[in-house]
């Protein structure tokens, strides 16, 4: 950025003392001095006293100590706008002599120069000036000083990512974007009231209907989810698919015995469409898609949507699943670096570093776990065939250091090695900082790896919203809801979830 800097004001320099010289009664290195120090943080003008007058050591003018208005020897303009000019300069002196500029209020100031060449006022007598060519001249190329300068800026602002939009905004956009795709598409269609309702689209949600079907066949079960898709397995996003993987991200992958499969645990033909449930005569599975339950009225039976359509239920299953953890190091990020962090749990967040990767040469991984292992290793051997260089950081002595012997840990971390990993164990990101278009993260031992991406794969945490909203009972000290050994929470409130989400009593 400071050479950028350097050569937008020397390109600046050179264009204005090689037009300006025939006009100005001041040498060019005169001229820099002034306006580098107009607009340079603490470089104030300086103000000699000499008896009766002081002399502006950078612009050579000389300044009355009484009204500080500069005379400028050689000015050809008439007394007014020698008047105008003059105070124009005291002006700016006595913003200069208070208020020293920072670079940045220096390019917005630059934009708005060209007042005080403006035409200059006409006097009481209506004496017209002689034209002024040097003033024309002069206020063309400040015209074109801005220009270059502000054009220099928004490149470097635009190069630093200061435009990208808050993480909030994003949300907001994905909402609005979720609206027009969720299914149905208005909330109008969807049933009123269901015997069996589903909160959740995961693997719990799928294991759920299936056991209810299979007690009653012509059970009517409604699932929510506030995912786009139909219930689909988690487990090949991190592994399988990226070798199956091909620049549209079909969501298919091979299994170990070469077949193709789905990750779509049924075809779409197998559910009915919400607004069908009703009226069926045989039943069926029904899901409602981009759409987020807000809170349950346990008592009135009731789940209460985000945007207010209650459902009435005869049973209800709360299968929420779990949170990925952010690391505040990112969080507290600014805004640029925020950008190039996510995480890892859904297929909007496959197919978002799937995109990602199309462009990026380097990633980096937080987390030595299963999902950052696996992950790791999937992204170094991505199946579209591109060199990506992997790094994986992580607090462990060896990959899956927190649930493998020693021994295994050891043979693990070399496997994923292997696989063209940089694996970086114990170790940890103590500085994550914008460097261009990549992100810079200091490491604790002292090194530092630039990349081009960053994906947080360091846990999760048990969902518990729907709970806090709808006074249902969390534990203390574990944080998962409460539940007795079958699973309820209250009067037809059920919970599932992976085991740490919640404690039975
Ligand atoms: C990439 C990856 C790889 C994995 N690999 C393995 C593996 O190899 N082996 C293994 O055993 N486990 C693995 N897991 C973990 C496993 O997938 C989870 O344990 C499992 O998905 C949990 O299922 P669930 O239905 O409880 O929750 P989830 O699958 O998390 O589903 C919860 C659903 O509820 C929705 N939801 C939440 N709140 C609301 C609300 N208020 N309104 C509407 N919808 C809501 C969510 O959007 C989501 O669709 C993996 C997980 C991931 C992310």
């Amino acid at each position: 950025m400071p050479n950028l800097v350097k050569f937008g004001l020397r390109s600046c320099y050179t264009l204005y003392w090689r037009k300006l010289g025939p006009v100005s009664t001041l040498q060019g290195t005169q001229i820099a001095r002034r306006y580098a120090s107009k607009y340079v943080k603490n470089d104030t003008v300086k103000v000699r006293k000499n008896g009766e007058k002081s002399i502006n050591k950078v612009s050579g003018k000389f300044i009355s100590p009484v009204n500080k208005c500069p005379e400028i020897p050689q000015a050809p303009c008439s007394p007014s706008s020698e008047h105008q000019e003059k105070k124009s300069l005291v002006e700016q002196t006595k913003i200069l002599q208070t208020e020293p500029l920072t670079a940045g209020q220096a390019v917005a100031h630059f934009a708005t120069e060209p007042k005080p060449l403006q035409e200059p006022a006409t006097t009481g007598d209506d004496r017209k000036p002689p034209k002024d060519e040097g003033k024309d001249s002069n206020r063309l190329y400040w015209l074109l000083l801005a220009a270059i300068l502000l054009a220099g800026g928004v490149g470097v602002l635009q190069n630093y990512n200061v435009f990208d939009r808050e993480p909030s905004k994003k949300a907001a956009d994905e909402e609005e974007k979720k609206k027009k795709l969720r299914v149905p598409l208005t909330s109008a269609e969807i049933p009123k009231e269901v015997p069996y309702l589903l909160i959740g689209g995961g693997t719990a949600s799928f294991a759920a209907f299936r056991a209810i079907k299979s007690h009653d066949p012509k059970a009517k079960v409604m699932l929510i989810t506030d995912e786009l898709e139909m219930p689909y397995m988690r487990p090949p996003l991190s592994k399988e698919i990226w070798q199956n993987t091909d620049s549209t991200g079909k969501l298919s992958f091979k299994q170990w015995n070469g077949v193709e499969r789905s990750l779509f645990y049924e075809p779409d033909e197998f559910y009915l469409h919400p607004k069908d449930l009703t009226e069926s005569t045989n039943g069926g599975v029904s899901v409602v898609r981009g759409y987020t339950v807000d809170h349950l009225d346990v008592v009135q039976n009731l789940a209460i949507l985000s945007d207010g359509t209650e459902i009435r239920y005869g049973k209800v299953l709360i299968a929420p699943g779990s949170i990925p953890k952010n690391l505040d190091i990112f969080t507290a990020a600014p805004l640029a670096v925020q950008n190039k962090v996510t995480t890892f749990k859904n297929i909007v967040d496959y197919r978002h570093l799937l995109s990602v990767l199309e462009n990026a040469k380097s990633v980096a991984i937080i987390g030595g776990g299963f999902l950052g292992s696996e992950l790791a290793c999937s992204v170094a051997k991505i199946g579209t065939g591109k060199k990506i260089q992997v790094f994986q950081i992580f607090h462990e002595h060896g990959n899956l250091g927190k649930v493998l012997p020693e021994y295994l840990c050891k043979w693990t971390t070399e496997r994923v090695r292997e696989e063209g990993v940089t694996v970086m164990p114990g170790n940890q990101v103590v500085k994550a900082e914008q460097s261009g278009k990549q992100v810079k993260l200091h490491l604790i031992d002292g090194k530092v790896v630039i990349v081009d991406h960053v994906v947080v794969a360091a846990g999760s945490e048990p969902n518990t919203l729907l709970a806090k909203k709808s006074n249902l009972e969390l534990h203390s000290e574990l944080g998962g809801y409460i539940v007795n050994t079958e699973l309820q929470a209250r009067s037809n409130v059920y919970v599932v979830s992976t085991c740490r989400d919640i404690v039975f009593i």
